[in-house]
């Protein structure tokens, strides 16, 4: 029989960027807050310089096949331990745009969130205050109408300079990036030292990752954060009308259950839509929330590409931040690409480079090796300049998580993902790759590649929206099948826009969390 433990207002599944969110604003609140995480115990102390130690940030991915055409790069875009992925990001918060929050009453396509960014606008520029955003708002000529930034802009190196000479010889326009790291110190926090180490986390808490803004503040609030718990079913009240808590396991296999009023996932997108599927009864037959059929559907992940090129100058590549240095959101009309495909793309300039591993330089040429590879890597340490394009997905509703067959240690069958790139993700791809080529020669590069596409975040799959049917949770992200639940991160955004998704999940943990409050005595009843 699994241990029933002392119940509490609100268990919150997963410690990650979105629950940590809900666990600050609920605990300041007076909410008795429990998380459960499935990973290890993270602290800033723990966290290496070292690309071979920031593996083990990253190997825990969610229980995942892959039975689609395309990957969606679950380990990628994954983390495992207090912190989440949101432990090793790259800290580039730019907002949504306004179109990204109305494509179906713009464009007759895509999909419609169930309010607009005038909605949202001021979670984000609450959140910004709170992580500190290091930016300069009057240089983004694309940026929805909101707050300035509360820290001046991120450095910008040699090949920063460099690489926006390439975009002005094009017309094309850039701005500093908006980052969730720190320019100078701020409350209490230290500034960044530029060295390019977010990847394997900031161990200086200069990046506005977990451990350095909420959950600190949950903890101190009354919040017990509890690594090693790995929760399996959400469970439900005999009635099917409201959940009453979760179970979970202990690394030593210990089962528990954790009654609660309410219930918030925040286990991120694939994990969500698992445990949502394997929390079915006889209430909800198909699964729990899904009266909709939705739960799982709707995965998106943003199409990127990574262009490099040799310059004559040392462009100082290993300085800055991971995240970059400048933005375009010039090609954000959605329909402005000249391939003809609908979405917008974002170039993300000039990040720090490592000389080795996934996004090291040595893996701009994978083609070459022994002789050839070592002097290109002489060349390339001091001359390689690079930079990213983030491709808008589209909401597919045939781009899903199920659960497989396979079963996990805890006899959990595991998520199986059917993931397609869509036509326009495509196209989007390959305008990207010839674009940014031709920036690079502008801005005087001798000889300029593209790398392989890859998959950037991951979203969908317990999407918003207003209509029951048409999805699986409301403007608050709370399911729209039952009170008392709720999802956190980007699972719940209904369209992907082609900017990093962090900023907006931020905003939207504090609207929901905020509702909760607002609305206590009727989701807990
Ligand atoms: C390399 C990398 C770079 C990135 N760079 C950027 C960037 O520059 N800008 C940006 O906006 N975004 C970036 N992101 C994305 C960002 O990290 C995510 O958007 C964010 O972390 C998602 O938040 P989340 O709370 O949904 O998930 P997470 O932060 O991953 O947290 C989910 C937590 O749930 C736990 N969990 C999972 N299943 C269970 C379970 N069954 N029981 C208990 N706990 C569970 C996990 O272990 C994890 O700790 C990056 C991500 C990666 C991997
Ligand atoms: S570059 Fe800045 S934010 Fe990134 S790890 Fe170094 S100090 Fe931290």
């Amino acid at each position: 029989m699994p241990k029933q433990l002392e119940a509490v207002d609100v268990v919150i599944v997963g410690a990650g960027a979105a629950g940590s969110v809900f666990a600050a604003v609920l605990a300041e609140a007076g909410k008795s807050v429990v998380v459960l995480e499935r990973g290890r115990d993270f602290k800033l102390t723990d966290l290496y310089s070292s690309q071979i130690w920031a593996r083990r940030l990253k190997w825990a991915a969610p229980q995942v096949v892959e039975a689609g055409p395309d990957s969606i790069w679950p380990n990628f875009n994954s983390g495992s331990g207090v912190g989440g992925a949101a432990i090793h990001h790259y800290a580039l918060w730019p907002r949504y745009h306004e179109e990204d929050f109305i494509e179906h009453q713009l464009y007759g396509r895509s999909l419609d969130w169930p309010f607009e960014y005038a909605q949202l606008r001021r979670y984000y520029d609450q959140v910004q205050k709170e992580v500190g955003i290091s930016g300069d708002a009057a240089k983004e000529p694309w940026r929805p109408p909101g707050d300035p930034y509360p820290l001046p802009p991120v450095l910008v190196s040699k090949h920063g300079e460099v690489l926006a000479r390439g975009f002005a010889a094009l017309n094309m326009r850039t701005a500093p990036s908006p980052m969730a790291l720190l320019s100078r110190p701020y409350n209490g926090r230290n500034p960044c030292l530029w060295d390019g180490w977010c990847d394997a986390g900031c161990p200086i808490g200069a990046l506005a990752n977990p451990l350095v803004v909420y959950l600190p503040r949950a903890q101190k609030a009354g919040a017990r954060i509890i690594a090693n718990a790995a929760v399996t079913r959400v469970l439900t009240e005999d009635t099917g009308q409201k959940v009453s808590g979760v179970e979970y396991y202990t690394s030593s296999g210990e089962a528990m259950i954790q009654p609660a009023s309410s219930v918030v996932l925040c286990a991120f997108t694939i994990e969500n839509a698992r445990l949502l599927l394997n929390s079915g009864s006889s209430r909800h037959p198909n699964g729990l929330a899904n009266s909709s059929g939705l739960v799982g559907r709707y995965l998106m992940t943003h199409p990127s590409v990574s262009v490099a090129g040799l310059f004559k100058e040392d462009m100082q590549n290993y300085l800055g931040a991971t995240g970059g240095q400048l933005i375009c959101h010039d090609a954000f009309g959605k329909k402005s690409d000249p391939s003809g495909a609908f979405g917008s793309r974002q170039w993300a300039i000039a990040p720090a480079l490592k000389p080795n591993d996934l996004l090291g330089i040595a893996m701009t040429r994978p083609d070459i090796f022994g002789a050839r590879l070592h002097a290109f890597m002489l060349d390339a340490a001091r001359h390689m300049g690079s930079m990213v394009c983030i491709c808008e997905d589209e909401p597919l509703p045939e781009n899903r998580v199920e659960l497989a067959a396979q079963q996990d240690k805890y006899g959990m069958p595991v998520a199986s993902i059917r993931y397609r790139v869509s036509a326009n993700g495509k196209k989007l791809w390959a305008t990207a790759a010839q674009e940014g080529v031709k920036v690079l020669k502008a801005a005087g590069a001798r000889e300029a590649w593209a790398g392989p596409p890859a998959g950037q975040h991951i979203m969908g799959g317990t999407i918003m929206g207003l209509d029951r049917k048409k999805s699986v949770l409301n403007g608050a992200a709370q399911s729209h099948d039952v009170k008392n639940l709720f999802v956190g991160g980007p699972g719940v955004f209904p369209t992907s826009s082609a900017v990093n998704s962090t900023f907006t999940l931020h905003a939207m943990a504090r609207k929901s969390a905020e509702f909760m409050l607002a609305n206590w005595s009727r989701i807990a009843a």
